[in-house]
């Protein structure tokens, strides 16, 4: 049996508690143990507590961790990113820098659509590549797992392809979504009635028969698909069984969340537009909300989702990077928790349940990762501070020092 023993941690912050998402005042509770100790045995948390309790159970053969005083955490759950694509677009952030709209870009040529011809035009190993690179900017950032999208291929073979890059990715747990319905292809502009047919009639059942995916997700909004449109396609997806997530009122208030809500989705992302009503149809059908406040802040937007109201309501809130090539060009969840924190006056104790416990919850995981808990994952992060309130604080700094995932040091 592989031992491993994490001593001298200035605090073990567990987030232990209920087997279920953390709404309201419980998303202030981080279970943290001071002066705290783990022992971890074949990849999984065997016990978790005060090192004067647990350091006499120590193995003399077991390897022992020596946290240095530091703070000790959960490895961040990333709930929603797109990080499979080729090229990037840092000409149209230069473009936007000078007064150019998303929106003006895009109608352009330049956009999600840029980056689907460039996408379709890579081997599927330059993608995995080009992944692998993130990978270590996610590993860097205290990221242990991310929910990833395909949607920069727009059809059956690429798309498939796109998810089996996201299934080749290592060492980086994944959770792998179908996003063909992410934007409208080139040669469907004017018939999307008919893209909709494909994606419900040939591409869904064979991404599902070859199992490339647990979740599918679409981004819901006005002139790009509708209402109606995302009904038929989730309500295929739902059929086929596979778990939901929409982009949701992200630049209009349109009824996403209510939509959510209707087709009892795990999560409603963005919901930067969404107002008392689609909060309490999020919280009567049990639907997370999953906050992606790098988008606002890459788009120079001010918009910022209204994340009290949502903690207020009882909702189980979940933060996350986004991280894709045009809105949220980051993969930092440290500089998601200073976001949240400052913009949208979420506490750094909210925000770490946010991205951690209530982000494996999303991702049907929350009993395996997102905790630090006896039988769980050891999937941990050793950040370089003594304070966990520093991780927001200190914005702009890499705090990880070291990186495990299942008891193996991966950083
Ligand atoms: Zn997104």
């Amino acid at each position: 049996m592989n031992r491993l023993a994490v001593v001298n941690c200035s605090e073990l912050v567990t987030v232990a508690g209920p087997a279920r998402p953390r709404i309201a005042a419980e998303l202030r509770d981080l279970a943290i143990i001071p002066d705290g100790a783990m022992l971890i045995a074949d990849g999984r948390i065997e016990v978790v507590g005060p090192r004067s309790e647990i350091e006499r159970w120590i193995a003399p053969d077991g390897i022992v961790i020596d946290a240095a005083g530091n703070v000790v955490m959960p490895g961040f759950v990333d709930a929603h990113t797109h990080p499979v694509f080729a090229g990037n677009r840092a000409n149209e952030f230069e473009q936007r820098c000078t007064g150019a709209t998303y929106k003006e870009i895009a109608a352009a040529g330049g956009g999600i659509r840029s980056t689907v011809r460039k996408t379709c035009a890579a081997t599927e190993d330059e993608l995995v590549a080009s992944a692998q690179r993130y990978v270590n900017w996610f590993l860097r950032n205290g990221t242990t797992t991310i929910e990833a999208k395909s949607g920069y291929g727009l059809n059956l073979e690429d798309e498939c392809k796109l998810l089996r890059v996201i299934r080749a990715i290592q060492p980086l747990r994944t959770v792998p979504t179908f996003l063909g319905a992410h934007e409208i292809p080139d040669e469907f502009r004017g018939r999307r009635d008919k893209y909709v047919d494909l994606v419900v009639k040939e591409m869904l059942p064979s991404v599902v028969s070859q199992r490339l995916a647990e979740y599918c997700d679409i981004f819901c909004e006005p002139g790009i698909f509708s209402i109606e449109d995302s009904r038929r396609i989730l309500t295929a997806a739902r059929r086929l069984g596979l778990g939901l997530r929409l982009h949701a009122d992200q630049l209009s208030n349109s009824g996403a969340a209510a939509l959510a809500a209707e087709l009892g989705a795990a999560t409603a992302d963005h919901l930067e537009h969404t107002d008392e009503l689609g909060i309490a149809a999020l919280k009567s059908a049990g639907v997370q909300p999953v906050l992606l406040p790098g988008s606002v802040y890459a788009l120079g937007s001010k918009q910022y989702p209204n994340a009290r109201s949502m903690i207020q309501a009882g909702l189980g809130v979940v933060l996350a990077t986004d991280f894709n090539p045009g809105s949220s060009p980051t993969p930092s969840m440290p500089m998601i928790l200073s976001l949240a924190c400052t913009q949208m006056r979420m506490t750094p104790a909210e925000a770490i349940t946010a991205a951690t416990i209530n982000a494996a919850y999303s991702l049907g995981r929350g009993a395996e990762i997102g905790s630090l808990e006896a039988g769980k994952c050891a999937d941990f992060v050793i950040h370089d501070c003594r304070d966990y309130r520093e991780i927001p604080y200190f914005f702009g700094v890499q705090h990880p020092s070291a990186v495990y995932i299942e008891g193996k040091r991966v950083l």
